[in-house]
This record gives C-alpha cells, structure tokens and sequence, in this order.
C-alpha cells in the first residue's frame, strides 16, 4: 500500500459524515487533483465518544460505495501506541504511530554509540538539494539528539512490529508522529531521527514533527509564518536526502497535524510543496463535528435548540471539557458568552460566532474551541443528537463539505485563496 502524494486526514466524532467528506475529495478529484481521504479518529476519541474503530471503517466503506470512488482510502489509527493499537489492527491500514511519550527516555548508551558510530556521514556538512545553507553537525550534536530520540524510535519500532505481524508488511501505511510533545524537532533534528527510523527498519510513508508555534485545536496558526515556511522548506529537503541517504519510501512525505483551521500557513504549505515538487499529509481535527453544530443551528427550531444546550452543557462542564486537550487549546474564559446571553441567539448570531470566517467580527475562537471539546455531550445525548443529524442530513452535508474543500483542500493542494 502506497500513500498518494497528496492526501488529507479528516476526523468525523460520529461516523455520520464520510459521505460529505468524500465529497470534498471528489470536487478536488474535479479539479484534476488528486487528494486521497483517510479517516482518523484516535483512541482517546473513541474513548470519550464510546465508539469502536470498527465503527469509522463502516462509515468510509459506506460512503465509498455510495459515491462510487474508486480511489484509494484509508482508516488511520490515530495517535496510537502498543497499549491502545490492538481494537484498530483490524479495521485500520494507516497506523500514526505515537512515540511523543520516550522522547527524552534515555536509550542504553550501547545503542546511542552504535547509532553514532554507525552514522559518520551525518558528521561535518550535510548540503540538502534545493536549500543554500548546510546542515552543520557535531559528534556531540549527534549524540545528544540521539540520547534525545533514539528510545522513542525504538518504541517506534516495536509498535510497528507488532502491527506488522497482525497486517503483514506492506498492507498498511506507517507513520511516526512525535508532535505531542513540548518542543518542536529541529530539521536536524529531524534528519537524524529518520535515519534512526530507517535503521529500525521502519518503512514510514508519512512523519509528524513538532513545528514551531502554535497548532490549537479548531482556530488559526499562532506563531511566526515566515519561520514555519523555512522550517518546513528544510524539512522537506532534509526527507528527500534521507530518502536517497537511507532507502526510506520515495513517497515519504511530511504529516502535518494541523488540528484544522491553520488558515495562515497554508499558503506557505502550499508553495513549499510546489518548490520542492513534494506532497503533503494534511492532517485535520475533528472539526467535523463543528460543522454537524452549524448545521443543526443553520437549520433553526429543534436544530438550533439543541445546538444552544449544547453550549450550555459544555460551558457547565468546561474544565473537565478541555482537561484532556489542555496543551492543544487556548480558550479565554473571559470571552465566552453565559448561556443565558447564546439561549436568546438567533440561527445568524450561532453559526457566525461558531464558524471560523478570519476577520469575521462575530467569530469567536474561545467558544469555536469550547465546543471543539465539547463533542462529548453530544455524544452523551445518544440517539436524541444522532436523530437530528439525520433529519437535517442535507444542510450538514453542505457545510461539512464545503468546510473540507473550501477552507482546507483548496488552499493547501490547489493553491487557491481560503475563504
Ligand atoms: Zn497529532
């Protein structure tokens, strides 16, 4: 299994959107780019929600079938690691394999001095194609960032090898991620992690560093633009010599877990991609759920009353709400309405204060991420929420869809300006 060159992750909390979500895929297949859908969801979501790997696997057959793609997709394992991968061995054949948690786990100091010694090319000067300055690296640089990785790559390479003899070499997509953790991976850094990787033996198709600046769940990028473009052009370079270096998977491409709405640096994203003729993984949050929420409120009366007790429930509940999602969000208490001030909104005033229009004045990112989070009362209403998604199944779809290609797709793989 090869992952094509563009591909974009999307997260879908109740497995009641695959069809529109396909769909974005399909306008951009329109458009003559091809941009291959993979449905992540991870553990922890599956936990919160209650819900069964198996169940985001029926959702994306489903939609497969009834659009009559004939493409390739995938189910990816999201954040998984060898406590939490067996319920997806079955189901899944994308595995975002999370080693965040032994970074900084020192491995034997056997292994450190066999990786340094096997490795003297990564010594002195390394000039990478496309890029005018070297990578200088010192033996002590490659020993400390070894002392820094070398047990997480390790881990790495168990988990692989376990979903290896589940699936078979080659019957799935592997990728390492290592973007929960405190501080971003330096392109260095990352090229002597990949040959780490390739030593392992570990044939990964995607990677997921850390990047500088902020990934908040659900709003914009927050940090220097200019600095993640240059960062991400010595990425990329820094993956294609390691690919010609150690034999990794041409097609190994950058991750970038997003976590939706990274509206500003997608054009750097998308013109790094051109300059280096290189593809991309976009990795999004389940911002699906989101749009199930402007829909139902687009949609008024029952809709948009629930849509309001949602708020409410999540606004009650808010520390416990965001608890999990502590580092991934920036919510600013003092910038939430009461639910008594929401209980009064019109359909209008719900939908603009919840969808992500930059520089709309009534968008409102604390409350965007509030019920980002908040997707398990949602999840504790059962079939009281799921019915009303059905019923107003057609207004949903149309803002799932259009979220995905206009505010996502487009700008990233067709270089078109967000909207
Ligand atoms: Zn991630």
């Amino acid at each position: 299994m090869r992952l094509n060159k563009y591909s974009v992750g999307t997260g879908d909390r109740f497995a009641h959107q695959a069809k529109a979500q396909l769909q974005a895929c399909l306008l951009a297949s329109q458009q003559g780019v091809e941009v291959t859908p993979v449905w992540n969801k991870s553990n922890r979501e599956h936990t919160i929600i209650g819900s069964e790997p198996t169940s985001t696997r029926q959702a994306a057959d489903a939609a497969v079938k009834a659009l009559h793609w004939e493409k390739p997709y995938f189910c990816d394992a999201d954040h998984i690691t060898l406590q939490t991968v067996d319920r997806f061995l079955a189901p899944c054949d994308f595995y975002t394999i999370d080693v965040a948690d032994a970074i900084g786990q020192h491995a034997p100091a056997s292994d450190i001095d066999q990786f340094v010694n096997r490795h003297p090319e990564l010594l002195g000067k390394i000039q990478l194609s496309g890029i005018d300055e070297a990578f200088g690296i010192t033996a002590e640089h490659l020993k400390n960032t070894a002392e820094k990785f070398l047990a997480a790559v390790k881990q790495a390479g168990k988990v692989y090898r376990k979903i290896e003899s589940a699936k078979g070499a080659g019957n799935f997509i592997p990728e390492i991620s290592m973007d929960e953790t405190d501080r971003a991976q330096s392109p260095v850094e990352l090229l002597i992690i990949l040959a780490a990787i390739a030593d392992e033996g570990i044939p990964i198709q995607t990677i997921a560093p850390k990047f500088s600046g902020r990934f908040n769940k659900g709003v914009d990028y927050v940090g220097d633009v200019a600095q993640f473009e240059k960062e991400m052009a010595l990425d990329v370079a820094a993956i294609a010599y390691a690919v010609r270096q150690y034999g990794l998977p041409d097609n190994l491409k950058l991750s970038v877990h997003s976590g939706s709405d990274k509206f500003s640096i997608y054009p750097a994203i998308h013109a790094t991609m051109r300059r280096f003729d290189a593809g991309v993984h976009l990795k999004t949050a389940g911002t699906t759920w989101l749009e199930e929420l402007i829909g139902l409120a687009e949609a008024d009366g029952d809709g948009l009353a629930l849509a309001k007790q949602i708020y409410a429930e999540a606004f009650a509940h808010a520390d416990e709400l965001c608890a999990p999602y502590a580092t991934v969000i920036d919510i600013d208490p003092t910038k939430l309405p009461s639910p008594q001030e929401v209980a009064v909104w019109t359909s209008e005033q719900y939908t603009s204060a919840l969808r992500h229009v930059p520089g709309s004045p009534a968008y409102n990112s604390s409350l965007r991420q509030l019920l980002h989070v908040g997707f398990k009362i949602a999840a504790k209403m059962g079939h009281r929420y799921l019915d009303l998604l059905e019923a107003n199944e057609a207004i949903i779809a149309k803002n799932v869809t259009e979220n995905l290609y206009q505010r996502h797709i487009a700008p990233v793989f067709l270089g078109q300006r967000s909207i």
